[in-house]
């Protein structure tokens, strides 16, 4: 009898030691399974969560960047907790190379779930609605594979061009968001909203039906300021959760300066609402919102000096958010 409880002693403090010593928690791990609960998305415990984390580029053009090492890097260097796949629609992307394209999103995805990141998968087009068909085939596969997953949310539109809320855009979320609930009952929509996913408003007025339903809301500090604050201030105030699932440092083109204090500026503004955003973009082309310099690794690694001015600034912001959300 003695030697049992000695063993039991033993096992017991075994267990305990190897619990201490376990990994620090990924984002997933903490916050598990997300959703919408009025204008925040909110974690397993019904707690508003503030995700943050980087884009990666329009995935035909620069793919290099959609494997494994670098959502790795992504995480363990930039500490990120969410990352975004955009995946392109047109020029030369998913509509013309399919499977290639599908597989760059799956190894993203692939190692978002391995990792315990959230993963954006971003349907990266300016006219979604002509390929609607081919966002419902899409969509509804990723759901099928992925769905059971809290990691994923779908970003169903990244940008549309000016077109109308209630005659476009949202028949074609609801066709869209329709094929995701055969297969995944409950895990977040983003939804692209007029004129470059500004005009959340728009959609505030006639918002879609159903659960844990977001809206795209896209701003460059160069050229957005307190005006298209005010604009999201409004679909707030009606109720809407909105996703800043793309932001630039710079101006609308992705190019120019890199504005640190209007950047500071909508830090601070979606703070205020714990809005979850994610920087553009993790790419080496020669425009100031690319974060890094021409030739950084595919596979992450980058030393201080090969990142860009934005990079810089966004860095050490997604390193603040950690610590906020860690403490460590
Ligand atoms: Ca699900």
């Amino acid at each position: 009898m003695k030697t049992l409880n000695l063993f039991f002693a033993i096992t017991l403090t075994f267990l305990v030691l190897s619990c201490s010593e376990k990994e620090p928690q990924t984002p997933v791990e903490k916050f598990g399974q997300l959703s919408v609960e009025g204008i925040h998305i909110v974690d397993q415990k019904g707690e508003p969560v503030q995700l943050a984390g980087m884009s990666l580029f329009w995935s035909q053009w620069i793919g290099k960047y959609y494997n494994y090492e670098c959502i790795e890097w992504l995480k363990e260097d930039w500490k990120c907790s969410v990352v975004r796949a955009a995946m392109a629609v047109e020029h030369g992307g998913y509509i013309a190379n399919p499977k290639e394209e599908m597989a760059k999103v799956e190894a993203v995805v692939d190692a978002a779930i391995d990792l315990g990141l959230y993963v954006i998968v971003d349907f990266h087009s300016h006219r979604a609605e002509q390929y609607q068909d081919e966002a419902v085939e899409f969509f509804g596969k990723l759901a099928q594979k992925y769905g059971h997953y809290p990691n994923i949310i779908y970003e169903i539109y990244n940008e549309p061009l000016n077109v109308s809320w209630s005659e476009v855009l949202k028949p074609y979320s609801e066709a869209v968001i329709a094929a995701i609930r055969e297969h995944d009952t409950n895990n977040i929509i983003a939804c692209g909203t007029p004129r470059w996913s500004q005009l959340v408003n728009e959609a505030a007025n006639d918002p879609i039906e159903g659960d844990n339903i977001a809206y795209v809301l896209h701003f460059y500090a160069g050229t957005h300021g307190k005006e298209l604050m005010e604009i999201g201030e409004e679909a707030i105030s009606k109720g809407l959760c909105l996703i800043v699932t793309e932001y630039g440092t710079t101006e609308a083109n992705g190019d120019g300066d890199v504005y640190v204090e209007e950047t500071k500026a909508w830090y601070a503004w979606m703070d205020k609402y714990k809005i979850s955003h994610c920087n553009w973009s993790i790419a080496d082309k020669d425009e100031a919102s690319a974060a890094l310099v021409s030739g950084a690794h595919p596979q992450g690694g980058w030393p201080e000096d090969m990142l860009k001015p934005s990079a810089k600034l966004v860095r050490s912001e997604l390193l603040k958010k950690h610590e906020e959300m860690f403490g460590q």
